[in-house]
């Protein structure tokens, strides 16, 4: 054994004698040694030391609050007073029935698309584009599966490990796990009402980028204003920092309409444009677009074919029908009425219980009202002791890391009902909470 191993032969010995002792081979007198009987069933019935493997790839687990968020949103007895999400009951089921409808003599075939996805669809986005003053030719388009792919393709494929990616302080939470995952380093840029301060970006711009949600932004609900969005641009191009705007929200105005997209000043293929029907009609279509120069395009739909041959095929089918057939028009005039009645519910509701706590801003559109603390608040103790009240939390630190004193409040996806118990509730809670 020594010989052909090329190991020494004490070492042999030792490695014997351990195995048997282990019980893992079996010495017979003047038999010689063999593995013994039970060993192949013991190696058989003992799985690997999974733990070993589980944390080895690129994502770093979700913070914890995050985790207990992901699983108790599916139990029916908690309010989610911060869930990013429609409300069930204004899901269009009627509408969805018909298109579903339609569909089977539409689709020539469920096969797979192309790397960019399906051309009708690209095609109606072309025109959706048109109308928020975005110039954006179907070559110009690729489907992807939500916009958190797109984000992820973005950083996988266009990203140097070590690069900064500048964003909003606070921002999209997934935003910050998919940058910190693919190994980027992360420079959260402070705001004020009209957006982010863009002039507090000094570190190295070189091998950059900037993410940013201008409208109805995530978690604050604010709007950058025009002459933000102009200057931010300026900036941006004068200094060859490429920008991700996402626009989740766009579609989702209240009052009045917010300023065309960042994406409409760009002449010259600088900014990456991030659109999804996510917000306004179903998230679980997985359905969302990237705009940007060709060559980024392609090479998003090429790493695309790899990561998972493209996007739902069913589901590009129905939202170009449902696009085309007037549909998600007439349902978004639906969408708002009833988000704008829900805003103004919560509003109203936080000027009776939350006068003397908290301070918030008043969102144009989008889900989300950012509430401050006027008192330094224990957040683990609120979120725990909301939980105790049946009341799920989105805690302020999960979309700013150094921020331990706000919540994001969501009026699009609990019921009207529920606000008004569940609201005076958290104050109470709340109260309770403050530090001495
Ligand atoms: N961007 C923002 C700002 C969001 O809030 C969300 C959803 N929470 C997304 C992107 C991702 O949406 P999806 O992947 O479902 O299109």
């Amino acid at each position: 054994l020594s010989e052909i191993f090329q190991v020494n032969r004490s070492t042999i010995v030792t490695a014997v004698e351990e195995l048997t002792a282990y019980g893992l081979l079996e010495s017979e007198h003047g038999g010689g040694t063999k593995i013994a009987s039970n060993t192949w069933s013991l190696f058989l019935s003992t799985p690997p030391d999974w733990n070993k493997y589980i944390h080895s790839g690129p994502f770093k687990s979700n913070m914890q609050t995050i985790q207990i968020i992901n699983k108790l949103e599916f139990e029916d007895k908690y309010i989610r007073l911060g869930t990013g999400e429609l409300c069930p009951d204004l899901f269009p089921h009627e509408l969805m029935n018909k298109v579903f409808k339609k569909l089977p003599s539409k689709i020539p075939s469920l096969n797979y698309l192309g790397p960019l996805g399906l051309p009708e669809l690209r095609r109606s986005l072309t025109e959706r584009m048109a109308l928020k003053g975005i110039e954006a030719p179907d070559s110009s388009i690729v489907i992807t599966s939500g916009s958190l792919q797109g984000l992820q393709l973005l950083s996988v494929c266009m990203l140097k490990p070590g690069s900064t990616v500048f964003t909003e302080a606070p921002t999209y939470l997934k935003s910050l796990q998919v940058f910190q995952s693919a190994g980027m380093h992360l420079s959260g840029i402070p705001m004020d009402k009209n957006g982010i301060l863009y002039w507090q970006i000094n570190k190295e711009i070189s091998q950059s980028l900037l993410y940013t949600i201008p409208t109805h932004h995530n978690p604050t609900g604010l709007i950058m204003s025009e002459e933000r969005r102009k200057e931010l641009f300026h900036f941006c191009s004068g200094n060859r920092l490429p920008v991700i705007e996402d626009d989740a929200y766009g579609d989702l105005w209240l009052d009045k309409m917010p300023p065309k997209p960042i994406k409409s000043l760009d002449k010259n293929g600088m900014i990456l444009y991030l659109g999804t029907v996510s917000k306004t009609l179903a998230p679980g279509l997985r359905i969302g677009w990237l705009v940007g120069p060709e060559s980024v395009v392609y090479r998003i739909g090429d790493v695309k074919m790899q990561v998972d041959y493209g996007a739902s095929s069913v589901s590009q089918w129905a939202l170009t029908e449902f696009f085309d057939s007037g549909y998600y028009d007439d349902y978004l005039i639906f969408l708002r009425k009833e988000l704008k009645a829900r805003r103004d519910l919560v509003l109203s509701l936080l000027g009776k219980y939350f006068k003397d706590l908290a301070d918030w801003n008043v969102p144009e559109g989008g889900f989300y009202i950012w509430l401050r603390f006027k008192k330094p608040v224990l957040m683990d103790k609120l979120f725990q002791m909301a939980l105790e009240n049946n009341i799920l939390l989105n805690p302020g630190n999960i979309y700013d890391f150094s921020d331990n004193n706000a919540l994001r409040l969501s009026y699009a996806y609990a019921r009207p009902e529920d606000f008004s118990t569940s609201l005076k509730t958290l104050s109470e809670v709340v109260v309770r909470c403050q530090k001495k």
